[in-house]
């Protein structure tokens, strides 16, 4: 397992690689890897001959009042666990590396980005899109694993890649979560022990949530009404959103008639975090 810092080494790799016939799979992160990110790991090393994992704090997707210089970081953990799940190289750059003077070019997105994240963190989705074109067309892989932790993102990244036609698989991998129902997420080492208990509200609020779907409850607003109920008995629990979207165009949808996600965002004490379930997986 190698790390590398510059986009010619990977570039060589990846040209290496391909000279002998193996195919590649990415697995972009923010590093601080968990086992969220090892079950995306899993999935790439599972089908593509050889893994790279991106490690990369993108400023460009943090908002001006965002935690960008708070982000947990921890680079030699990281590479334990790439070594440990038989990923074959860490693409951990500088941002200038990224990002180099006079940088002007932006992948942009409407109406999915409208809704959810994009609506409470508005530059969050070009920075998104930006980046993970970079990524592509520095790695071209022939697969990309991003987590159904983040809907939306995958959401966006299935859409720009069907827009632009790029050239690669995207899998779509399960939410990994604490044996407590909490979903695994870097941000979680922000959390004191007393939010940590108070974060628990998410997944029970997620749980309700799938629980009325699967009793056919088809109102959405029936839905997250019952769900909203649930967080609000959390004092330390603050709700950015709680909505039930098209899974494919992430427009509010007041029916279950079609593929749903319901996603939600809440704030404990000053952390943001984010849950959610796709109705096909109920
Ligand atoms: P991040 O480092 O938070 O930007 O996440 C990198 C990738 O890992 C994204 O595709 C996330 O959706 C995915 N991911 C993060 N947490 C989890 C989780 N608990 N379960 C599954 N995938 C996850």
């Amino acid at each position: 397992m190698k790390i590398v810092k510059t986009v010619a080494e990977v570039r060589e790799q990846v040209k290496a690689w391909r000279a002998e016939g193996l195919t590649v799979g990415l697995v972009p992160t923010m590093g601080y890897l968990h086992e969220g990110h090892a079950s995306l790991i899993d999935a790439s090393v599972r089908d593509n001959d050889r893994t790279v994992v991106s490690d990369f704090v993108n400023p460009m997707q943090f908002g001006p009042t965002e935690d960008l210089e708070t982000y947990p970081r921890d680079l030699e953990h990281d590479a334990a666990l790439v070594e440990a799940h038989g990923g074959d190289l860490i693409f951990n750059p500088e941002p200038a590396e990224m990002y180099h003077d006079g940088f002007s070019s932006f992948v942009d997105m409407t109406v999915l980005t409208q809704e959810l994240c994009g609506l409470s963190r508005p530059v969050h989705f070009r920075g998104v899109c930006t980046v993970v074109s970079k990524l592509f067309n520095i790695v071209t892989p022939d697969r990309a694993y991003f987590g159904k932790k983040d809907a939306q993102q995958l959401a966006v990244i299935r859409h720009m890649v069907d827009d632009l036609n790029m050239p690669l698989e995207i899998i779509g991998c399960p939410i990994i979560r604490e044996e407590d129902g909490l979903a695994k997420s870097s941000r979680n080492t922000y959390l004191s022990a007393e939010e940590r208990q108070a974060a628990l509200i998410l997944s029970k609020s997620i749980k309700l949530g799938m629980e009325l779907v699967k009793n056919g409850e088809t109102d959405a607003a029936k839905i997250t009404g019952e769900m909203t109920k649930l967080i609000e008995s959390e004092p330390l629990a603050k709700i950015d959103y709680v909505k039930m979207v098209d899974a494919a165009t992430m427009q509010q949808i007041p029916a279950l008639d079609r593929p749903a996600l319901c996603a939600i965002a809440v704030y404990i004490g000053k952390t943001r975090l984010i849950d959610n379930f796709f109705t096909e997986d109920v």
